[in-house]
Formats: structure tokens, C-alpha cells, sequence
């Protein structure tokens, strides 16, 4: 065990299942241990880094803004954060930005945005969520009081009462469930905590009438969706459905802490002076990267290579089903955000990989996921295809 391993074992909490690995260096696709070794890392920070590891660009709008201003509390304006609001509603369904630093506090602060807003408009009994099961939308109290995977609040109960939790894609539960009192419905667009499940256009589409009729909010949470994993900048461009609220997190500034909460400016409004605060919120050195990565991804070229990289990565991992069809069973997702799920236990093709210096993650026991950055090339996606079929014969020949 190295050295850094060895620190992080004796004093840090444990809360985390991690690998005996530490790494001290990122370049693009790669990450280098204290021990010097070379790792394709197809995690990307679980959907993090869409840029990679130490993209060129970004290092320079970090050093300069670095230079010039940290940090002013929001009792002001900055340049940066001003500036990563306009883009984002110009690249979105959205009007206004709030910004924090966490998926977990975007997501709290749509479910103050719902709950306040139907106060304002409807009074205080319209208080209710709809979530679904197996979704997952962060580990605060909030959050988790609308994440669908009972195994997360163990010991953490009481939470938030007035959530009806229903299946993904039922829509009879949809309607049953959906009255007066619900003030939102969360959902992400893909499932990916839960194993990569995309949702159904018609599932959608009826949520977004229901909150039509019923005056409640389409929360999408887009935390791991959102900058373009999917092909698309916001995954909820692949339904043509328009959210009433979206959070963003995780590839927002490529690694660094931001995240932000996005609605219209009647939404947003509920919003007044001291309703909601995040001291580090809109950070500028996050928000400076985060422009430059939202100019870098939503460009329509750099997103049509996206979806072409994650249909030849998928169609190849296809091939190698029909090879193995006794192995694998389902391969689900879209663009570069890819789950494919084993009839056998995904953990020794996880173990086997991690061997091979390939870094993926593993939801669930029985499903891989792959988040690469968005710059893997065809070279490195064949280097993985090639891999995982040598791993999975020789599974194949101990079963
Ligand atoms: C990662 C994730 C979160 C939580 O983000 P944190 O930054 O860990 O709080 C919430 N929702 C989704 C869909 C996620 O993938």
C-alpha cells in the first residue's frame, strides 16, 4: 500500500467504499497513481470530467481568474457569475440561475423553489412530491427524503414527509397519485445511480401534463445528464419536453464546485431576498471554468461527436453481446452515458478491468456503468471493447 493510501485509511471517515489506489495526476483520458502507473479512466469523476483531466483551456481561465478575484459573498455581483447565467439561459429552456455548489443543494433549493412557490400561489397544503423509485438525487436530508433507494435511509428517518414515491415509466401510478396538493415531480431524465435507465418519452410527457393541470412543477434533475453526456447539452432535449426546473451539478465546471438550480423568471420569483443563500455559491473561479466549459461542449459539433462516439461505443459493446449473449444481458443509455447490465455478477468483470488499469463504476451488483470523458477517442474506446471481450472469455471459460 502506498503511502497516500495508507493516510487516507488511517483518518479518513469511512463512509466511502474506495479502492486500495490513490492518484496523484490527471491528463485527459488518463490518471497517474503515487506509484506512477497509467489508468484509463472511463468514470470521468462518475460523469465529472467531461473535458478529461486537465484540459489545456480550462487551466488557463482558472489561472487567470485565479489571479484576479476568489471570492465576494453574493451581497454582489461578479463577472463570472453574471456571465455563466446569461449563457445558461441562453443555451436553455431556463430564465433565471441560482447557483450553489453541490448536486445535493441544487436539488434542495428546487424543492424550496416548488414548496415556495405553491405557497405563494396556492397556499400551504400544496406541499407534496412525487419521486420515483430507484432514483437518486443526493444524500442531504432533503434530498434524500425524494431518493427512491430505501437502502440509503437506514438510520437517517425521520425525513421529509409528503412524498409519494411511484415506478419509473407507470403512468396508471402517475395518475393516480398526481392531485391538488402535489407542488412538484423530480425526476431524472436518466436513472443513473440507479443503473442507467432511460425514462419513456410517454412517461414524461404525461408528467408534464399532469403538472399542467395540477399547477405543479417538472423538476428534472440533470446532475448527471446535464454538459452534453448525453449527446445532447440537457438531456431533456432528446423528449422535447421542457422542464419547469433543473438542477446541474457534477460536469458544470469539470470538477471544480458548482452547481446551479435553473427556472423561469414566474418560477423563480418565489425566490425573494433571504429566502435562500449559499455563501460559496456561484464561486467565480467555478463559474469562470464553467463558461468556458459550457462554450467548449454546447457547440453542435463537439455534440454530434458525443453521440456518434457513445452509438459506436454502444453498438460495440452490442457485438460483443451477440458473442456472449449467455453474459451479457442489456446494454442501455445514451451518448457516452452507458449501462450495461450482466447475467452474471458485474463485480468481477469490475475487478478484472481495474486489473487491466481500466477504471469503470459499478451501480449496482449486477450493471456496469461508463462515463468517459466526452474527448475519449475511437482509439481508446476500441482499447476498452477489446478488454472487456478478453475479460469476458475468460470469465466465460471458469463459468
Ligand atoms: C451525483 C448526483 C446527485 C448528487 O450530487 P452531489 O454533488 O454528490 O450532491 C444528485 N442527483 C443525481 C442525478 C446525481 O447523479
Amino acid at each position: 500500500m502506498g503511502y497516500i493510501t495508507e493516510l487516507g485509511e488511517l483518518f479518513l471517515a469511512k463512509n466511502y467504499k474506495r479502492e486500495k489506489l490513490a492518484f496523484i495526476k490527471g491528463s485527459g483520458t488518463r490518471l497517474f497513481t503515487e506509484e506512477g502507473e497509467e489508468y484509463l479512466d472511463f468514470t470521468a469523476g462518475i460523469g465529472v470530467c467531461n473535458l478529461g483531466h486537465a484540459y489545456p483551456e480550462l487551466l488557463d481561465v482558472l489561472q487567470k481568474q485565479a489571479k484576479l478575484l476568489w471570492h465576494t459573498s453574493n451581497l454582489y455581483y461578479t463577472a463570472p457569475q453574471a456571465k455563466l447565467a446569461k449563457k445558461l439561459v441562453d443555451l436553455s429552456f431556463a430564465e433565471e440561475v441560482f447557483f450553489a455548489n453541490s448536486g445535493a443543494e441544487a436539488v434542495e433549493s428546487a424543492l424550496k423553489l416548488a414548496r415556495r412557490f405553491a405557497y405563494e400561489n396556492w397556499g400551504a397544503n400544496k406541499n407534496q412530491f412525487i419521486a420515483l423509485k430507484n432514483s437518486f438525487h443526493g444524500r442531504t436530508l432533503g434530498a434524500l427524503s425524494v431518493t427512491g433507494q430505501f437502502q440509503y435511509w437506514e438510520g437517517f428517518e425521520p425525513l421529509l414527509p409528503g412524498v409519494i414515491f411511484i415506478p419509473p415509466n407507470d403512468k396508471k401510478a402517475l395518475e393516480t397519485h398526481f392531485n391538488e396538493n402535489i407542488c412538484g415531480i423530480i425526476i431524472e431524465p436518466i436513472q443513473g445511480e440507479g443503473g442507467v435507465y432511460v425514462l419513456e418519452k410517454e412517461f414524461i410527457e404525461l408528467a408534464k401534463d399532469l403538472c399542467q393541470k395540477y399547477n405543479a412543477l417538472l423538476i428534472f434533475d440533470e446532475i448527471q445528464t446535464g454538459i452534453g453526456r448525453t449527446g445532447k447539452l440537457f438531456a431533456y432535449e432528446h423528449f422535447q419536453i421542457e422542464p419547469d426546473i433543473m438542477c446541474l451539478a457534477k460536469a458544470l465546471a469539470n470538477g471544480l464546485p458548482l452547481s446551479a438550480m435553473l427556472a423561469k423568471k414566474h418560477i423563480m420569483s418565489a425566490f425573494k431576498p433571504g429566502t435562500h443563500a449559499s455563501t460559496f455559491g456561484g464561486n467565480p473561479i467555478c463559474c469562470e471554468v464553467a463558461l468556458k466549459v459550457l462554450e467548449i461542449i454546447s457547440d453542435p459539433l463537439f455534440l454530434k461527436e458525443v453521440e456518434l462516439k457513445g452509438k459506436v461505443l454502444k453498438e460495440k459493446i452490442h457485438q460483443l453481446k451477440q458473442k456472449k449473449p449467455n453474459i451479457i444481458k442489456e446494454i442501455r443509455g445514451l451518448g457516452l452515458l452507458i449501462g450495461i447490465e450482466f447475467n452474471i455478477s458485474a463485480e468481477q468483470v469490475y475487478k478484472k478491468l481495474l486489473e487491466k488499469r481500466i477504471l469503470v463504476t459499478q451501480p449496482k451488483p449486477n450493471i456496469i456503468r461508463l462515463s468517459p470523458a466526452l474527448i475519449i477517442n475511437y482509439k481508446e474506446i476500441d482499447f476498452f471493447i477489446n478488454t472487456l471481450q478478453e475479460i469476458l472469455m475468460m470469465i466465460e471459460t471458469n463459468l
